[in-house]
């Protein structure tokens, strides 16, 4: 049997389509994260950036997010590498550490909806930041699955 694309290749070596379809959608990197300036703790949240469309569970515009969100950090082979951040569940990051993708990732499914129907999408549990004024942040941290310490 031959090796799926993920196995096989680095994420250097992957096609865009190949790099596209490595996307779980699982949303967590599109989700606010905080982290404590003295202990360097990193807490997650349940607010999502302005543009993430938190019913689809997608990026609203993803073609021109640079240009909504100049701050929209851009996955690439090497970045992978130097973003702490990344969620444990990510793909991307799964493949950089050489290790295989979860069963519930829609490639290994051949179900689109996969990862939201094993719980692993914030789709439909999170608020868009654009929907506060303030936001009582204590309120809103959350543990999503897969990223347990
Ligand atoms: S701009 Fe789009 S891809 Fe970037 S964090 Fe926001 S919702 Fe996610
Ligand atoms: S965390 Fe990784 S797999 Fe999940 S939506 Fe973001 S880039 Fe895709």
């Amino acid at each position: 049997m031959p090796q799926p694309f993920w196995k096989m290749k680095s994420l250097a070596e992957m096609t865009p389509q190949e790099w596209e379809a490595l996307c779980d959608h699982c949303g967590k990197c599109c989700l606010i994260k905080l982290e404590d300036e003295d202990t360097g703790l990193r807490l997650e949240t349940d607010i999502a950036c302005k543009l993430y469309d938190c019913d689809k569970g997608c990026c609203s515009d993803y073609t021109n997010r640079k240009r909504h969100v100049p701050d929209c950090v851009v996955l690439t082979p090497e970045a992978i590498h130097q973003l702490d951040w990344i969620p444990k569940t990510c793909a991307y990051r799964l493949v950089a550490e050489g290790r295989d993708l979860y069963d519930w990732h829609p490639l290994k499914t051949g179900d689109p909806d996969s990862t939201r129907k094993a719980g692993m999408s914030v789709a439909g549990q999170v608020t868009s930041e654009d929907a506060f004024t303030t936001i009582d942040w204590d309120r809103h941290i959350v543990e999503w699955p897969g990223e347990e310490d």
